[in-house]
């Protein structure tokens, strides 16, 4: 239709099959879904044991050049491309894609579905409560916040043999509840395992005191909202918890690092553990404390149980979409979930996922750290950009929300394009340094020119690209993103070449400077006291095999947001280095990291109803 309609016009007048026929037709029992209503599922993870023998499909990692506030349509590409591969050329496929936060949603960024003729439907219940995960994530979570600062109480007022039988209460049968918990108390404070009985009492007292530091608790509270002023709080006002009020505050619930977990988990096991390994703070001698300490994991692993399932949605045109898990990319690495990769790659011929923000952070984190978790190895990146947004790398004005844009952006403009390359190029080179091919995809808008699209062209083959195509599946649907399409399918014949950019052997420093040299172009790296604290610590802690998860802006390939293009001749500056054990990173922190949005002066919000006529929603964008 010309002129397109809204999202969500389109999204709504969509013919949607029946969840069960979608799940029937990619090779998913009836029985191996579990309906949430007529047009979402979630998925059985039994799916994986029966799956266990058939062949791994192509494995497609979207990424883009640096975000700019013009928006270069990855996700667009990530269904258009799977519309085309799926409902034109006949392939079997799924897209993987993150749930989106409500927080962005009904604040500054809006949906997240896709957009034009390229969406993942229904787009109200992508963009909203879906089925329910990032609920059980904030219940969790909470529950975790919930234990410390009871504890903390508790032990306060209990004597040491007190406490002891308090935690580990005796059974009917004599002998001591919740043995997971003694047994990893005494394994880390280095206690011989035997009976619990014949530990001393001073062995006792260690074991049940967690002695946490309030000053030193990192677990914050979260919530799905938008909501700055609950960014710095005290908790512990009431009249029965006076004497324990600290200074704490939330986050959006998608930046847990439960979050991060349920992204990188294998399995049901496997999440209880990375679910007990979450350090949530120090106690007063300066040793971690864990949510196994702490008596929670099994809760937050019942909480979970249901998360860890993907659930089964479907595109416009009706193939396949698991949405499973949605991490930060910039504290955690931005990426959907390992379980629904893993189920996906075993039903179909192509996988196309989407990672965060650009090439040297989603992606980078997908191949050093998704895949290196489950041993997946990626086929081909296709990399999204705009011509538009190359004009901002170029050195385009400023974008003013509610103005018109500036003509530079709507009107041919080679010079500033070409000035803008170079950010493209970058991204094509960074793809490459991990040995998997590149197929750049111009997200076609209608006011680019001919001349201005085969410039872009040009430029990622001469950088090495194995192609460059333009797409206009955003308009077009499926029938938009043929070339794509064809070409990807070219590129994923290759033989993949497949390499991490740094080996877990290497000292934090090491991996570090690797990440900000050879992905952001960057000189060296600089370290704040603080951060060589922690460093060492963490690396007597055992810390120091994990890989790196760098927490920088998404705005530029350096850590300074206004620089644009493909900026050189800077050093980075590690301000802090934080650690997700449970997750199973580090995160350095190159800045400032907002981990609770604020809402605009003119929210989403404002233009989301229900039509009273027809009852249905909107103004969700
Ligand atoms: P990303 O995943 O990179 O954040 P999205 O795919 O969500 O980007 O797209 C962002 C917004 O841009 C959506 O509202 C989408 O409808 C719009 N958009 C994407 N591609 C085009 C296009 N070619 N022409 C016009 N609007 C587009
Ligand atoms: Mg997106």
């Amino acid at each position: 239709v010309e002129p397109v309609p809204s999202d969500l016009e389109i999204a709504q007048a969509a013919d949607l099959k029946p969840i069960l026929q979608v799940g029937e037709e990619l090779g998913i029992l009836p029985d191996e879904l579990e309906l949430y209503g007529p047009h979402k599922a979630k998925v059985r993870l039994e799916v994986l044991d029966r799956l266990r023998q058939a062949p791994l499909g192509k494995y497609i990692d979207v990424t883009a050049i640096t975000p700019t506030p013009l928006g270069e349509g990855k996700t667009t590409t990530t269904v258009g491309l799977s519309q085309a591969l799926g409902a034109h050329l006949g392939k079997r496929v799924v897209t993987c894609i993150r749930q989106p936060s409500q927080g962005p949603t009904f604040g500054i960024k809006g949906g997240a579905a896709g957009g034009g003729y390229s969406q993942v439907i229904p787009m109200e219940d992508f963009n909203l409560h879906l089925t329910g995960d990032i609920h059980a994530i904030t219940a969790a979570h909470n529950l975790v916040a919930a234990a410390i600062d009871a504890r903390i109480l508790h032990e306060a007022g209990a004597r040491d043999e007190q406490l002891f039988d308090r935690i580990f209460p005796k059974d009917r049968k004599g002998k001591r509840r919740f043995p997971r918990t003694l047994r990893t108390r005494c394994e880390r404070l280095g206690l011989p395992a035997r009976d619990p009985e014949h530990l001393s009492p001073e062995e006792r007292r260690r074991v049940c005191r967690l002695d946490i530091d309030p000053a030193a608790v990192t677990w914050r509270r979260v919530v799905d909202t938008s909501d700055r002023f609950l960014r710095g709080i005290t908790v512990g006002q009431g009249e029965e918890e006076k004497g324990f009020a600290r200074e704490t505050g939330f986050d959006i619930a998608v930046a847990s690092e439960i979050m991060a977990v349920l992204a990188l988990a294998s399995g049901l096991q496997d999440m209880r553990r990375r679910l007990g390994d979450i350090v949530i703070g120090l106690d007063r001698q300066g040793r971690p404390v864990t949510t196994e300490d702490l008596g929670v994991a099994g809760a937050m692993t019942v909480l979970m149980r249901d998360a860890l399932k993907p659930t089964l949605m479907q595109t416009l045109e009706g193939t396949p979409v698991f949405v499973h898990a949605g991490p930060f990319a910039n504290i955690a690495h931005g990426n959907s979930s390992i379980l629904a990769d893993q189920i996906a790659l075993r039903l179909a011929d192509y996988v196309v996922t989407e990672s965060g923000f650009g090439a040297d952070m989603g992606m980078e984190k997908f191949f050093d750290i998704k895949c290196r978790v489950s041993g997946l190895v990626p086929d081909v990146v296709v990399l999204v950009a705009t011509v538009r947004a190359l004009k901002m790398h170029g050195g385009g004005p400023k974008v003013v929300a509610g103005k018109p844009l500036d003509p530079v952006y709507v009107e041919e403009n080679l010079d500033l394009l070409r000035k803008g390359l170079p950010n493209l190029q970058a991204h094509i080179g960074i793809a490459r340094k991990f040995g998997v091919p590149v197929v750049v995809a111009v997200n076609g808008f209608a006011t680019d020119t001919e001349a201005e699209l085969e410039l872009v062209r040009a430029a990622s083959e001469e950088s090495g690209a194995e192609a460059a195509v333009v797409c206009r599946n955003w308009a077009l649907g499926g029938e938009g993103a043929l070339d794509l399409a064809e070409a990807v399918m070219r590129a994923a014949e290759k033989p993949s070449a497949f390499q991490f950019l740094y080996p877990l052997e290497a000292t934090i420093q090491q991996k570090i400077e690797t990440i900000a040299r050879e992905v952001y172009g960057a000189d060296g790296v600089d370290y704040s006291p603080e951060a060589e604290r922690k460093i060492e610590e963490y690396t007597r802690l055992g810390y120091g095999r994990l890989p790196i998860c760098m927490a920088k802006t998404h705005l530029s390939l350096s850590h300074d947001p206004a620089l644009k293009g493909a900026p050189r001749g800077f050093r980075i500056p590690v301000r802090d280095i934080r650690a997700s054990v449970g997750a199973g990173f580090l995160y350095p922190l190159l800045g400032k990291m907002a981990t609770m949005p604020g809402l605009p002066t003119r929210p989403g919000f404002y233009d989301v109803d229900i039509d009273p006529e027809t009852g249905r929603v909107v103004g969700l964008f």
